[in-house]
């Protein structure tokens, strides 16, 4: 029986000030649930988030990393930095990454080798687009992203790591994968695990993303492979968020 996770991707939103009353409640109201709870916050939230969940139920994490370890590369934050706020988590290959800002597999795969390496869990992020899913590739393109990982750091490093199934037609749309649609590629992410090391495969959190909200958790989560979720616009909200850990 694989632990349920919800994660929040808080992505681009906070201040000071608002961060610390929503951290507050989910910390409270997290300390009642039997799943796990992150949250990933923006770089400059890091000290914030440690301050405040330090020593209780949640953890958090970053949102990315650098693949180097350290060096001239202006802007980039290293895995090792991460560590120092005691971050458990670190999204790898979102798709907004993927998208806007040029990440192929080969770079994502490298970010998540950087991420063990330093000790973080990543939480690798798989997904099709509209026109992939259209296209009848949603498949292929999934394999294609979650091999390039394999290929880099091998199965077993899948068995310190998360997945994140998120189609990226589902994310911020309001637009949910059925319960349904999101088992079959979760079943086909394991399947594709589990041809290579079957224990692995069994122990694999798989979490979904895509406008997951209180009213669809509960379904989503009751999927067989459906490990939980990767939770961005209601993850802001405390009192939804909590929701959503509740369903899980
Ligand atoms: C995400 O940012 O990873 C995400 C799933 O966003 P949302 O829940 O808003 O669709």
């Amino acid at each position: 029986m694989r632990t349920k996770l919800v994660a929040g991707n808080w992505k681009m939103h906070g201040s000071l000030q608002a961060n610390q009353a929503l951290l507050a409640r989910v910390k409270d109201g997290a300390a009642g649930f039997k799943c796990l709870s992150a949250v990933c916050v923006p770089f400059p939230y890091l000290a914030q988030a440690q301050s405040v969940l330090a020593g209780s139920k949640m953890a958090w994490g970053a949102q990315n990393v650098s693949e180097h370890a350290q060096g001239a590369y202006t802007g980039e934050v290293a895995a090792a930095m991460l560590v120092e706020f005691s971050c458990r988590y670190v999204l790898v290959g979102h798709s907004e990454r993927r998208a806007l800002y040029g990440e192929s597999d080969a770079a994502v795969a490298a970010k998540f080798a950087a991420a063990l390496q330093a000790g973080l869990t990543p939480i690798l992020c798989v997904g099709e687009t509209l026109a992939e899913r259209e296209a009848g590739i949603t498949g292929e393109v999934v394999t294609r992203q979650l091999d390039a990982v394999i290929a880099g750091s091998g199965v077993a490093a899948l068995g310190r790591a998360v997945l994140a199934y998120e189609p990226v037609w589902a994310i911020g749309t309001g637009q949910t994968a059925s319960p349904q649609q999101a088992q079959d590629v979760h079943a086909l992410i394991r399947r594709r695990v589990a041809g290579s090391d079957a224990g692995v495969a069994r122990g694999l959190q798989i979490l979904y993303g895509g406008s997951v909200k209180p009213g669809n958790a509960r379904e989503l989560f009751a999927m067989p492979d459906i490990d939980g979720g990767l939770i961005g616009g209601a993850s802001l909200a405390a009192e939804d968020f909590l929701a959503i850990c509740a369903a899980a």
